[in-house]
């Protein structure tokens, strides 16, 4: 999303009738850039991370931390230097969900260099340093994935109060402030999946149970003006929220890879599926929601649930009527189809679409892996729509296609070129939550960067059917997966791909001889004999590989995180944040994160990603990355004339 522009929505009535003319130019519109883009070639390598960012308001008298709900008027600050010259900038800032959260990434995405790994985390910090400084005093810009008070009383500066009976999201617990004032979009998304699905969004988190919890765990919502609807939608024992901001407000990282082509972008999107539920686990980092520890550690279902727009009829609830299919998933969810001819006979999960859509692709001459891909996406409405956007051209724009594809929220993105771009087709890697400090987010980054360049030179395979992956992505969230879980993955990665099959193996055994159960410390630092691990992989193809000392050396750092996370060496951010809670002396043992606790976790986190503090169970005790802030040019040409990395 570029800067956005104001513009005037249209009411859900009036959107809803649209939906069909939404659908209907959209797919128009992809088939015209279909055939402008296909046989585009010549890409190279770029890429970039986007890092979401939480404002907090500290107030140190009275030990309380709140969320500042300022970030338009911070975002208008940090967007004066693109608007003045947006070629030279270092940093591109956007706006997000929530009234007190950003988005950073850096100003032009990085290249085939190896060397470009040492200047990333350099910008993350830059970026850091550039949103303090237009922060007023006691606010602090943080990357937490979840605020462990959202939704609580006084949870934001200046204070607010839901409104249950009106307003977007008719929350017993997010007041409609806490949503980004600075454009309409946010709003109108919120107010339109609430009444497409026909109530509030439904999200009940199973609460940890601590030995002083109560038992049942039964919330009284009547006190806090619910008539009725919430009461009947929370479950015991479980923490309940009902607004799109409990999982839109949530901070993730997210990656961008440009392929050379489209049948790259195609491997690339089908080759990191797998990869999904395993970098989740690894990143986990929100146990705590709405004030209490919870027995999840990951933001995923909170925010799959958050937008989940499906009517009853969709949901399977009751016999189908108005709406034209049953659906099994939210819009934001895993992928459901593989894309490549290598993942085609994976495709295990029956997929749901339109027939005339997916005919109407396939005689505009697309093949039935992308023309089913793209009649998926489409089985949903439009949930914003605005009076400008409604007529198109739909040679030259492509937003009622973007309108569709961009609420559909999956672990991966398949990105087409923008129109009259220079940017080619697109990867998106989207699990990931976000890291306390610039250098576990810049490990992660790199990590998942140099094992699409591994994934590409050694022709790896991870592809497993998708019906395991919609299991692991289950498993990942669960507390502790990284060390408690075993997730299926490929037995043998390094085989040649095998040529495509036109009917799916899935229904036969011998599909069940690809995958096995394995750890998270298998997969990534191997298992003697019998899986080589990710990382060994990665640096076999490092060892052919020209780098300076410098990048060499922080690259190490980073796998070497990467490495001691998986082997449980070293905590995740949603153990660690346990760990803290359990040994915090406020604490009572009955699930819930206090003010004080919030506050004391806060600073605590702050003093970690400021330096001002080490944490050995996080980080280790001696990684310190070679960092900096641009290339040496001596380096830059060196590497140049050695070839990239790709
Ligand atoms: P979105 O929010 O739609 O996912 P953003 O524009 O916020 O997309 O971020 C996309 C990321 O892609 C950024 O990190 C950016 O640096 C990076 N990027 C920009 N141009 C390219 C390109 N040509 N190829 C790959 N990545 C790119
Ligand atoms: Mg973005
Ligand atoms: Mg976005
Ligand atoms: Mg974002
Ligand atoms: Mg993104």
């Amino acid at each position: 999303m570029g800067l956005l522009t104001e513009g005037s929505p249209l009411s859900w009535e009036e959107t809803k009738d649209l939906a069909d003319h939404v659908r209907q130019h959209g797919v128009v519109q992809f088939i015209n850039l279909y055939k402008r883009l296909r046989d585009r070639q010549g890409d190279v390598l770029k890429w970039g991370d986007e890092v979401e960012y939480i404002l907090v308001k500290f107030d140190h008298e009275k030990k309380v931390a709140r969320v500042s709900l300022r970030a338009s008027e911070v975002l208008n600050i940090l967007q004066e230097k693109e608007v003045k010259s947006p070629q030279s900038v270092k940093s591109l800032w956007r706006p997000e969900y929530g009234a007190y959260m950003i988005e950073g990434t850096p100003g032009k995405p990085y290249g085939g260099l190896l060397a470009h790994f040492n200047i990333v985390e350099a910008n993350m910090k830059y970026r850091r340093e550039e949103v303090a400084r237009s922060l007023n005093p006691g606010e602090v810009v943080m990357s937490v994935t979840s605020f462990p008070r959202l939704g609580c009383r006084d949870f934001t500066d200046p204070p607010t109060v839901p409104t249950p009976e009106s307003g977007a999201s008719r929350s017993l617990f997010l007041p409609d402030e806490a949503i980004f004032p600075g454009h309409p979009r946010f709003k109108t998304l919120t107010r339109n999946i609430r009444q497409r699905r026909g109530s509030k969004v439904v999200i009940n988190l199973p609460i940890f149970k601590d030995k002083n919890t109560p038992s049942p765990f039964i919330e009284n919502l009547r006190a806090l003006g619910d008539d009725g609807e919430s009461s009947k939608a929370a479950l015991p024992n479980h923490v309940y929220m009902d607004a799109m901001g409990f999982g839109m407000g949530c901070c993730c990282l997210q990656l961008t890879f440009q392929a050379c082509n489209i049948n790259e972008a195609r491997t690339l999107y089908d080759q990191l599926t797998p990869l999904c539920p395993i970098m989740l686990a690894l990143t986990a980092a929100s146990p705590l929601h709405r004030g209490y520890v919870t027995d999840v550690d990951c933001r995923w279902n909170v925010i799959s649930c958050s937008v989940d727009c499906r009517t009853r009829e969709e949901r399977g609830e009751v016999p189908l009527k108005h709406n034209k299919f049953r659906i099994p998933k939210s819009r934001y969810d895993s992928i459901d189809s593989y894309l490549s001819p290598q993942g085609e006979k994976y495709n295990d999960v029956p997929l749901i679409y339109d027939m005339a859509i997916y005919e109407q692709l396939r005689d505009a001459d697309i093949d039935h892996l992308l023309a089913q891909h793209i009649a998926h996406l489409f089985i949903r409405d439009s949930v914003s729509l605005f009076t400008e956007k409604v007529d198109q051209d739909d040679e030259q724009d492509t937003d009622h296609f973007e309108n569709i594809q961009s609420t559909n929220w999956q672990t991966m993105r398949f990105k087409p070129p923008p129109p009259n771009s220079p940017i080619g087709w697109r990867v998106e890697f989207r699990p990931c939550e976000v890291q306390i400090t610039d250098f576990e987010n810049a490990a992660i980054v790199c990590f998942v960067v140099l094992l699409t360049r591994a994934i590409l030179s050694y022709q790896l395979n991870f592809i497993i059917p998708i019906s395991k992956v919609d299991e692991n992505m289950k498993r990942a969230q669960k507390r502790d997966a990284v060390l408690q879980e075993e997730f299926y993955f490929r037995k043998d990665i390094t085989t040649c791909v095998s040529p495509p099959a036109a009917t799916s193996c899935c229904h036969t055994s011998d599909c069940s001889d690809v995958y096995t159960p394995m750890t998270v410390d298998q997969i990534i630092n191997g298992k003697p004999n019998e899986f080589p691990g990710l990382i060994p992989l990665i640096n076999s193809y490092l060892s052919g590989m020209d780098v300076d000392a410098d990048t060499h050396c922080t690259i190490q750092q980073y796998l070497k995180l990467i490495q001691r996370r998986a082997s449980g060496d070293l905590q995740t951010t949603a153990s660690w944040m346990r760990q803290f809670i359990q040994s915090h002396p406020e604490y009572k043992h009955d699930s819930v994160v206090s003010e004080r606790i919030n506050y004391d976790l806060l600073t605590q986190i702050h003093r970690i990603q400021t330096g001002e503090i080490s944490c050995p169970e996080l980080l280790g005790t001696c990684l310190q990355s070679k960092t900096q802030e641009s290339i040496p040019a001596a380096v830059q040409k060196a590497e140049a004339i050695n070839g990239e990395c790709c």
